[in-house]
């Protein structure tokens, strides 16, 4: 018998090859009047454009986002808002730069309009992270939700393939969680499992073809779904691995989501078996964890956490370090099959 919480978040979705030109309405809409554009020096040109579209409405551009908000950054950028007035921030990128419009939000309750360029997710979810003293901090608050998210796949035909696929698999990891998390819904799994399946339709059309509008869309489309499920519903063991892995031996982000979901999944197959069946449905795939393995291979990405810079040596605090204030995770997480696990991602192996 069905028993379970839906709680929506509250969040306007522009979406649409395009749409960005709708930026001045939604700005007016926000009723801001000096927005503070958000980059990273690699978008700063995208940032400029964004700046331009604003017109008066611009207070000025901070290009400076790095990945894992660095609180020195994010002072800064509280500081720069102050010192123009801004009154709202707009963040061009991916998860770094969205990162950072929440950590000034954070402070300022400035409200974030995000144009996300990748498949992160990070603007669909109140969940902040600053990093300080080498270690992240993260949390939830209401105040760093975006109010508004115009995804428009034109600027996500410039994302490298290789960053396509890794973004995009960390997109489907939210969702492969979400299937099975503590607080799972009907209304975000059934987000869950479309949302895996456009990534898995979408990803290989982006591989073969990078500027293939329609790819990038459903692409897009996956991401935006995705998100939304990591920022409705807990995640468990696979995110507290990467958070580990991510966090202590600085492993790229993407890219260690990429690895370690189909391990993850194989870890919790037997615990979830119908939540395993619709991520396999919408893969396309006998099995959950092979069909992420085979997606993962066919698209070009990491499979191995020895191919990232993970040091061998290593596995056995990763192994601690992950278990000792685990998630809540449908199968009990026991040190020695993490251990196990982690030897599988390390090496590489196709899930059995
Ligand atoms: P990123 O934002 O660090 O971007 C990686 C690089 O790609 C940057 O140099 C960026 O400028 C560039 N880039 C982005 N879009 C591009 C495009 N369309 N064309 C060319 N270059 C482009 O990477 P990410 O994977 O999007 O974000 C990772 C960060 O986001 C991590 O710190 C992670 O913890 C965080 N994150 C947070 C949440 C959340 O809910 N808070 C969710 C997901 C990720």
């Amino acid at each position: 018998m069905r028993s379970f919480v839906y709680n929506q978040l509250p969040g306007r979705v522009v979406f649409g090859a395009g749409a960005l030109a709708e930026l001045p309405r939604e700005i007016e809409r926000l009723g801001a009047k000096r927005a503070l554009v958000l980059a990273t020096p690699e978008q700063a040109a995208q940032a400029g454009d964004v700046a331009k579209r604003l017109g008066e409405r611009s207070a000025g551009v901070f290009a400076r986002a790095v990945m894992h908000v660095p609180i020195e950054v994010a002072r800064a950028a509280r500081e720069e808002a102050a010192r123009l007035g801004a009154d709202c921030a707009v963040a061009i990128g991916g998860g770094s730069t969205t990162g950072l419009g929440k950590a000034i939000a954070l402070e300022s309750a400035l409200p974030i309009l995000a144009i996300p360029t990748t498949y992160a997710g990070s603007e669909m979810t109140p969940i902040w992270g600053i990093t300080e003293g080498g270690m992240k901090k993260t949390g939830r608050d209401a105040r760093v939700l975006p109010r508004t998210v115009i995804y428009d796949p034109t600027l996500t035909v410039g994302l490298p393939v290789g960053l396509s696929a890794t973004s995009g698999m960390n997109a489907i990891a939210h969702a492969v969680e979400g299937l099975y998390a503590q607080d799972a819904n009907p209304i975000n799994s059934m987000m869950a499992e479309e949302g895996i399946r456009a990534l898995a339709d979408g990803l290989p059309r982006v591989r073969a073809n990078p500027g293939d509008l329609d790819a990038r869309s459903d692409c897009l489309y996956g991401a935006w779904l995705c998100g939304a499920v990591l920022g409705a519903v807990g995640m468990a063991l696979h995110h507290k691995l990467c958070h580990t892995l991510g966090g202590t031996w600085n492993l790229p982000h993407a890219e260690t989501h990429t690895v370690v979901l189909p391990h993850a999944a194989a870890y919790n197959a037997t615990a979830v078996p119908d939540a395993m069946a619709r991520a396999a449905r919408a893969l396309h795939a006998v099995s959950a964890p092979q069909g992420l393995y085979d997606l993962a291979q066919s698209l070009g990405a990491p499979v191995a956490l020895r191919s990232i810079g993970m040091p061998e040596g290593e596995l056995d605090r990763a192994a601690e370090l992950a278990t000792t204030s685990p998630y809540w995770n449908p199968r009990p997480v026991e040190r020695a099959a993490v251990r196990r696990l982690l030897d599988d991602a390390w090496a590489g192996r196709r899930p059995a």
